[in-house]
């Protein structure tokens, strides 16, 4: 199996930190060149039958104001969204933010199949805790799965790949 994957999410949410603990040494491409015209491909995994290709899109994680420049920018991302296998939604365990709903519609827009991803666990003390919230922020699309994970500590980021493996 192969497959393009974009983790989108609003600024600070942890994108970076998951790709680089998903990618860690198996980092194969970065350039701020688009390979091709239509991803640029941030790295790529490759195990027994899997090929996991992570692409970025611009401008779905540079903010999401009124001004022009961000209309442009975002119009240029939802068309990076729609051409991509998968979608890896990043939040954060404490609240839902109207930024996430801006992601979150362009996502619903391209109709690509998507995991939702609830980041930060190490921050929270009682897991338990989490359950409303996630049962709350499940019920907002359609999403494949659901994943709690900690991208800083690699919590469930290694079970998170098999769904990523499993929806390709
Ligand atoms: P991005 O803007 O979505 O790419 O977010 P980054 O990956 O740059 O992360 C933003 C901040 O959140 C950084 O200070 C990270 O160290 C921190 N961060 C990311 N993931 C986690 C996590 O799982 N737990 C904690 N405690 N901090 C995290
Ligand atoms: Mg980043």
């Amino acid at each position: 199996k192969c497959g393009y994957i974009a983790i989108v999410g609003r600024p600070n949410v942890g994108k970076s930190t998951l790709l680089n603990n998903i990618l860690g040494q198996k980092l194969s491409i970065t350039s701020r060149k688009p390979q091709t015209t239509r991803h640029q491909i941030l790295g790529m995994k490759t195990t027994a039958n899997v090929q996991a290709i992570y692409v970025d899109t611009p401008g779905l994680h540079e903010g999401y104001s009124e001004k022009a420049l961000n209309r442009y920018i975002n119009k240029v991302a939802t068309t990076a969204i729609n051409d991509v296998d998968l979608v890896v939604f990043l939040i954060d365990r404490t609240k839902w933010m109207p930024e996430d709903q801006s992601v979150l519609e362009k996502i619903q827009a391209s109709k690509v199949p998507c995991i939702l991803v609830i980041n930060k666990l190490d921050h929270l003390a009682d897991k338990q805790s989490l359950l409303p919230y996630l049962e709350e922020v499940s019920q907002r699309h359609d999403f494949k799965e659901v994943f709690p994970i900690s991208a800083k500590t690699g919590y469930n980021v290694a079970e998170l790949e098999a769904a990523i493996a499993r929806q390709l």
